[in-house]
């Protein structure tokens, strides 16, 4: 029998762990090595759920080396890449480690892209589970501190401001104005919560551009019925410890800024070499794989994955994790001295919850329209799919989902070994 063949998988993102799930079922004929900075795998679409409280942190990851401990074919190694040489097919650790494979699969994913705006240090961006756990104990922060010194609620500090109004702004608006109208008035008897402002600001012209303009109106009716203020047609143009400033001069006192204003590929699509389309995203083949660079696949959200009209697709968990899983099948196939394939999307459609009851979902190719509970359904559908796999994480998703229906009360407790004190720049909050 032939040696197993070498696959080298960086990332363990749903790009990542779909090609990986899929080499393991095949252990004569390749060994895995699967890399990621994190031990765990990261499920971004509810970070915002765990940022505001209706999610712990736990129920979004799912530790790697558990996922595949009956797959003897797959070895977890934990650790940042700083380098990949596409030529050597080789991938060096930031110890210096290096690890060679006869493939090398890019999956690294993206990261916030901040248009270079002043004082961007300062905001709370959403791409990782660390981000998250910092944004709430940020959120959880300023209302611990207001209720302290209430004279900082005149100063702003409950005030919020998220950048940008696509499916991440919008959710992450929904969800704190749900926590302060639905949540924190249990928790917070004496604090002027009436006075909590949520801003969402945009230089676009609707509140989730991707979708169509019924849906641009419905998301923008139901968040504003929730209090958040909508600024369309203006840029954040500067941010500061303790404010920011918008491209009409507008300055706004806050602590917290959220960032959902964009994205760019991971760092190492920059320092690969290897050729780079929109969005700093490595170009690949429809196969999935880079021209001219033989035994190179690079899926999900570092990729440019062309379209049969080769119009690049959009950065979503359900194109990673299929693109994914065919990467691993083409490699299969070339193990077999087969052909590779053309990857071949099945839409699941887009969709974002933008509140309690409230979503919206544009279903399959032909973007057939859904709002409000059937909405919800078919949004809970599409995540607990793209979580299989990880049983535990699919039944606490289904608890909250069926919980967030039903309660009006929001979560059970906030975590008060949260909150991390804030700089008032008075002494007060140190
Ligand atoms: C807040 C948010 C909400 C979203 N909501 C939805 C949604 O509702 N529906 C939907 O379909 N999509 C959604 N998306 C998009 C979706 O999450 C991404 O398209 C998907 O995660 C891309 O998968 P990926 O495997 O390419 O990258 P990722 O999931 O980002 O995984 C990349 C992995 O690579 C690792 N990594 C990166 N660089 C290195 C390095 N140098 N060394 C070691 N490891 C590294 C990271 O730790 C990570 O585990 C959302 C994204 C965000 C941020």
């Amino acid at each position: 029998m032939a040696e197993a063949r070498e696959v080298v998988i960086v990332g363990a993102g749903f790009a990542g762990l779909g090609c990986a799930r899929e080499l393991a079922k095949h252990d004569d004929d390749v060994h895995v090595t699967l890399i990621d900075r994190n031990n765990y795998h990261q499920f971004l679409p509810l970070l915002y759920q765990v940022a505001t409280y209706q999610l712990a942190p736990v129920d979004v990851s799912a530790d790697l080396r558990q996922l595949f401990r009956k797959h003897r074919n797959v070895s977890v190694k934990l650790g940042e890449v700083a380098a990949i040489d596409p030529a050597a097919k080789t991938v060096t650790m930031e110890d210096g480690q290096t690890f060679a494979g006869d493939y090398l699969v890019l999956a690294a994913g993206s990261r916030a892209n901040f248009f270079d705006t002043p004082g961007a240090e300062h905001v709370f961006p959403l791409y990782s589970l660390d981000d998250a756990k910092r944004l709430r104990a940020r959120i959880l922060a300023v209302f611990e501190d207001a209720e302290q010194d209430p004279s900082r609620v005149e100063e702003g500090a409950l005030n919020f401001v998220i950048v940008g109004a696509g499916a991440t702004g919008t959710e992450v608006a929904g969800a704190i104005a749900e926590l302060i109208r639905h949540v924190l008035p249990s928790r917070f008897h004496d604090l002027a919560l009436e006075k909590a402002r949520v801003i969402m600001v945009d230089l676009g012209d609707a509140v989730l551009g991707p979708f169509s303009p019924k849906a641009h109106d419905y998301a923008s009716k139901v968040l504003t019925k929730d209090g958040v203020e909508i600024r369309l047609g203006t840029s954040v143009k500067e941010i500061a410890a303790d404010h920011v400033v918008l491209s009409d001069g507008d300055r706004i006192p806050t602590h917290c800024v959220v960032w959902g204003g964009g994205i760019k590929a991971g760092q190492l699509a920059e320092t690969s070499g290897l050729k780079q389309g929109r969005g700093g995203r490595i170009d690949v083949q429809p196969d999935l794989t880079v021209a001219d660079q033989a035994g190179i696949y690079a899926v999900g959200d570092i990729a440019n994955i062309p379209d049969p009209g080769g119009k690049p697709y959009p950065q979503l968990g359900s194109v990673a994790l299929q693109a994914g899983v065919w990467a691993g099948k083409n490699i299969l196939a070339e193990v077999e001295g087969k052909q590779r394939s053309t990857f071949d999307y099945h839409d699941k459609g887009i969709m974002a919850m933008i509140g309690r009851n409230a979503a919206i979902a544009e279903m399959g190719e032909h973007r057939h329209e859904l709002h409000g509970p059937v909405a919800f359904a078919a949004w809970l559908g599409v995540h607990a799919w793209l979580m299989s796999g990880t049983r535990q994480r699919v039944d606490a998703f289904i608890s909250w989902s069926w919980d967030y229906f039903r309660k009006l009360d929001g979560p059970e407790e906030l975590d008060s070994s949260d909150a991390a004190r804030i700089d008032w720049g008075d002494n007060d909050g140190d």
